[in-house]
């Protein structure tokens, strides 16, 4: 389990008064410090996001961060997200600019432009890589929720922390000039007891983008949520959400066939009731009578643990890297092509380096040669698994501690869980520690300057059951 210095004492996100402690420490002015390499510790900041306190990494500090920790910046060399850099997003001033290959308004009583349809006839488009589809924006807002980073013991999650940690994500990226939060649409953890409050947030949301036909540009939503039914009615499919089960979205005819054209493979691990979640990310705008009508989409399939996967091998490989509570992390491709080898999960916790897993999956025109030759380009181990010469798993590299010595409070980090040694708010704000070195006052601008190239929320794990 993590663990941070404020002030003098340890803290750890799973003990109950966390968030308290963050508050306190932010009123304070106190600088946290993760303590994944040892003693000294890494920097960290606190974010106040809608009311709530979060701990951030500080903009280029991913790589200082033990392999394993929340924070850690995974080598770019390994991810479909280093394709991107300078033209999917750009790092400019407090933000990160994000330039998509779909649209995000259209003109009402029009149908969705044509590059719109082109992207979705090529979901992982090469025309024009450079820039973030559906797709690779949902990768990389999976990465910025640490959603990729599995942290091994103590780790659940739901609706409510894949939410939040999404929302924190958003923040600091902006499409075009406004805040990427303007767009993105999820839906909250709903319960009976306050359906009708989440009903009418929904509503007064919803009925600012109605459409109306006029020469005003027509604004769209994105959504992300889980699939829960997609089912033929009228002159098209009903889409019905979880969380969302008073609101189905409209999908046309002409959307779902090309839905069942590109996505056919999530579509048939949904059908076949794989283990875990389908998630739909897509475009929608919403009628002069309410209703959301979807534009374009994407689906994604997740594990039960909110883990990207594309098969039962993959599948077969988190479910024993979970049961075995290692920590590693799930590599997304982005725009790049199946065919390119790329390694599908990195180890966190063996020794200091990740070790790159490489799974030869039917999907992939990749041969053992291939993927091995890329495998020894890079500077990091690998292990490789065939599931067609070998049905069983091989063996992987086992847990290692890491060996520096400046790291020896890294190597405890999977040992039992840590008690505070704060027993109250009070004495956080009394501590020894040096100010915290905050860029800009006001609490708003303080996230701004300091997220800006942060390059994930380093979310913390265990704050929601
Ligand atoms: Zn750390």
């Amino acid at each position: 389990m993590a663990r941070y210095s404020i002030g003098q004492a340890t803290v750890s996100p799973d003990q109950p008064d966390f968030e308290q402690m963050l508050q306190s420490a932010y009123n304070s002015k106190l600088r946290p410090n993760c303590l994944c390499v040892g003693a000294s510790g890494v920097p960290m900041y606190i974010s106040q996001i809608n009311g709530r306190f979060w701990l951030k990494r500080m903009p280029d500090t991913g790589r200082q961060h033990a392999t394993g920790c929340a924070s850690w910046e995974m080598p770019e060399e390994f991810s479909g997200r280093s394709d991107l850099y300078g033209s999917g997003f750009t790092y400019e001033e407090n933000e990160v600019k994000l330039r998509l290959n779909f649209p995000l308004s259209r003109r009402g009583g029009q149908s969705p432009p044509p590059t719109a349809k082109a992207n979705a006839e090529k979901p992982s488009v090469q025309a024009d890589g450079k820039r973030l589809t559906l797709r690779s924006l949902l990768h990389y807002l999976w990465d910025e929720a640490g959603l990729t980073n599995w942290p091994g013991k103590n780790a659940r999650r739901n609706w409510t922390f894949v939410n939040e940690s999404l929302t924190i994500a958003a923040d600091q990226k902006t499409v075009k000039q406004d805040n990427l939060q303007h767009y993105l649409y999820l839906p909250e953890a709903w319960t009976k007891e306050h359906r009708e409050e989440i009903a009418g947030r929904r509503r007064e949301r919803f009925a600012r983008i109605s459409g109306t036909d006029g020469k005003n540009g027509h604004q769209l939503l994105l959504v992300i949520a889980e699939v829960k039914d997609i089912e033929q009615a009228g002159m098209g499919f009903r889409t019905v959400f979880y969380h969302l089960p008073d609101c189905p979205f409209v999908m046309e005819q002409k959307l779902h066939e090309r839905l069942l054209r590109h996505f056919g493979k999530e579509m048939r691990m949904w059908t076949g009731k794989q283990p875990g979640h389908m998630i739909l990310t897509g475009t929608f705008s919403v009628s002069p009578e309410g209703t959301p009508m979807l534009e374009e989409v994407c689906l994604m399939f997740v594990s039960e643990e909110w883990i990207p996967y594309d098969n039962i091998y993959e599948l077969a490989i988190i479910q024993k890297l979970v049961a075995e509570k290692r920590t590693f992390l799930r590599i997304l491709r982005y725009n790049r092509p199946t065919a390119a080898p790329m390694p599908t999960f990195l180890l966190t916790d063996h020794g200091n380096d990740p070790v790159a897993l490489y799974v030869l999956d039917a999907e992939s025109s990749a041969d053992v040669a291939q993927v091995e030759a890329s495998a020894s380009a890079s500077s990091y181990a690998h292990w490789m698994w065939n599931p067609r010469t070998h049905g069983e798993i091989l063996p992987m590299p086992a847990v290692l501690p890491r060996t520096d010595p400046a790291t020896a409070v890294a190597s405890t980090r999977v040992s039992a869980p840590t008690t505070s040694a704060i027993p109250t708010r009070a004495t956080l704000s009394g501590g020894f520690a040096q100010p915290v070195n905050q860029p800009i006052p006001a609490p708003q601008t303080t996230a701004q300057a300091e997220t800006l190239a942060s390059a994930s929320a380093a979310s913390i794990q265990s704050r929601f059951a």
